[in-house]
């Protein structure tokens, strides 16, 4: 089976994507990229009132009229965070000394010195290095740092608006299959899910496929966005199946290896996740991609699956296995600053490829989403049919 290739124009939207800054609660940048990419393929969308993006439908009203169609089709809300952990400012505390409070996990290594970059609201950035940390009381990242900005004269910008993150060579770069990045997790994931929908709705396709994107915001401090969406309840009284499908980066693990295809997520560091759905996912994965996908519990995090569990829907991932996991020095590599330090995230891009792929053959019509068992069960009749003379006797 040939694997997937990511297009020249699938991948400068990548490229695009993942250069943008983004920190939890500050993913604006993103969202506005997503937002014009979107409008030029005519896919609909809006904003939901905590600022996460519904995507493949125009308002509150389309999203709860194609919630509640009577359909034996489930509706699959693919969902991708778009942010990534990164530093609030909070205030000057001398002309080039910026003092920022982390959101989400970093390394807590090597940090003095580190190169970071500091974005204005408008997302113009400049440079800075870490003088300073108190590391966070969790032992999982820091909790505030001092900023020493390299560019003189200082910009004349609030502290408050300005947020940012680990700067490496370039936002982000490609060499060979590898695709490193400041922040892969989870713009790539943003990026599978925008393709996804304007390859869904791309004119030959029909207009109203059972799909609906969520692009969350603050999810790497606690499935923020998430909660915000399931709590509005526009999900209640739905008239048809709804199957949440997270796509993530998740940090390698063995069995989850980069390069190696995309993961089925069996569940994470929480739960396992929907079996019936997981087994259509699996059969799906099989005969797209064959032996280029891998199958695995990813539990060296959690993610937007078990929040949408929490919330009582049935709930599938699907990983892209990546490395040096929110910026930590684990498997090395360019830029670097050595282990347990800073350093850019990786993914492969043939993994990337693979799981659009999956995510375009998950909406297909008339998958076994009813009786997901059936092929086993059928398997296993015969297995039992063949041993009965040995139990008779
Ligand atoms: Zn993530």
């Amino acid at each position: 089976m040939p694997r997937p290739k990511l297009s020249d124009r699938q991948r400068a939207l990548l490229l695009e994507i993942v250069s943008q800054p983004t920190a939890p609660f500050r993913e604006h940048r993103v969202a506005a990229i997503v937002k014009r990419t979107l409008e030029e393929a005519r896919v609909p969308f809006f904003e939901d009132p905590a600022g996460n993006i519904v995507v493949g439908v125009p308002s509150r009203s389309a999203y709860a009229r194609l919630v509640r169609e009577k359909s034996r089709e489930p509706i699959r809300l693919f969902m991708a965070h778009m942010d990534h952990p990164g530093f609030h400012g909070l205030s000057w505390t001398a002309a080039d000394r910026l003092k920022a409070r982390w959101h989400g996990a970093s390394p807590i290594r090597r940090l003095i010195g580190a190169p970071v970059w500091i974005a204005a609201a408008d997302g113009n950035e400049v440079g800075g290095r870490i003088a300073a940390v108190k590391l966070a009381g969790s032992g999982c990242g820091i909790d505030t740092a001092e900023i020493r900005v390299d560019s003189a004269p200082l910009p004349r910008r609030e502290a408050k608006t300005a947020f940012g993150g680990f700067r490496f060579r370039s936002s982000a770069w490609t060499s060979g299959n590898r695709l490193y990045a400041r922040a892969a997790d989870d713009l790539v994931g943003v990026f599978a899910l925008v393709w996804t929908a304007i390859d869904v709705f791309s004119p030959r396709k029909r207009s109203s496929p059972p799909f609906v994107g969520l692009l969350t915001r603050a999810e790497e401090v606690g499935f923020i966005g998430a909660i915000a969406h399931f709590e509005l309840g526009w999900l209640a009284r739905a008239g048809r199946p709804i199957l949440c499908v997270s796509l993530e980066t998740s940090r390698t693990l063995p069995g989850a290896k980069i390069g190696r295809g995309p993961v089925v997520r069996l569940g994470d560091r929480q739960t396992v996740f929907n079996p019936g759905g997981t087994a259509v996912l699996s059969i799906v994965a099989d005969k797209t991609l064959g032996k280029n996908h891998q199958r695995r519990i990813m539990d060296a995090g959690t993610c937007e699956a078990t929040a949408a569990l929490a919330f009582g829907f049935p709930a599938v991932g699907i990983s892209v296995p990546l490395g040096n996991y929110h910026n930590q020095s684990i498997e090395g590599g360019p830029d670097s600053r050595g282990p347990g330090g800073p350093a850019p995230e990786f993914v492969d891009l043939r993994d990337v490829a693979g799981e659009i792929a999956l995510c375009a053959a998950l909406l297909k019509a008339g998958l076994p989403w009813a009786d997901p068992w059936q092929a086993l069960r059928n398997r296993l009749r015969k297995r039992f049919a063949a041993c009965r003379p040995l139990l008779d006797g």
